[in-house]
């Protein structure tokens, strides 16, 4: 890993870049996606992201949301597998040694940005060898979708924050529950 962070926070920053409730997306345009990647070490401060590559982003963001989607509720559609299997291809990961004699998986080549996703595909693999992954969610708020690492104890958290989302959700039913008492009287 580039970083410290650990590879599912990694991947989850980088799909929570877009916050779809409020319409926010981090890595919109060339330059907010060399800031983010640069600001998670994945690439270096003189490289050049351009828009095809904020295109890529976005396709390989949304493809890994629905990868951890699922995790959630088992639903996959097929397009994920090929923006996932065309980046990889792009970004030539290898297992490679360091002179220090660590074994990882990183891009024998390809542009900056493809460097970068490899990087990010390389801490899927990871999560996946490791086990976290599994702990992947999506918030079951359609509209918000956010994902977040499970740490409940039957992996049965749902929402990516009970504060927001989930006492939104709790709200809702609620006052459905009351609305359907009402029609019985
Ligand atoms: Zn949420």
């Amino acid at each position: 890993m580039p970083d410290k962070l650990s590879a599912t926070t990694l991947v989850g920053k980088f799909v929570n870049t877009a916050a779809l409730e409020e319409g926010k997306d981090a890595i919109a345009s060339p330059s907010d996606l060399h800031a983010w990647l640069v600001g998670h070490h994945l690439t270096q401060v003189h490289d050049h992201m351009s828009l095809e590559d904020v295109a890529g982003a976005v396709e390989l963001r949304e493809a890994l949301r629905e990868l951890i989607g699922l995790n959630t509720d088992g639903r996959f559609q097929g397009t994920a597998a090929e923006a996932v299997n065309r980046m990889a291809g792009a970004s030539l990961l290898r297992v490679s040694v360091s002179v220090s004699g660590d074994i990882r998986l990183d891009s024998a080549s390809g542009s900056p940005f493809e460097r970068a996703a490899g990087a990010i595909l390389a801490a899927v693999y990871s999560a996946v060898t490791d086990g976290s992954w599994s702990r992947m969610k999506l918030c079951k708020n359609p509209r918000c979708r956010w994902a977040f690492y499970d740490r409940s104890k039957n992996r049965s958290g749902g929402w990516c924050t009970m504060a927001v989302c989930g006492n939104r959700a709790k709200a809702r039913t609620f006052r459905m529950r009351r609305r359907l008492r009402q029609q019985q009287i």
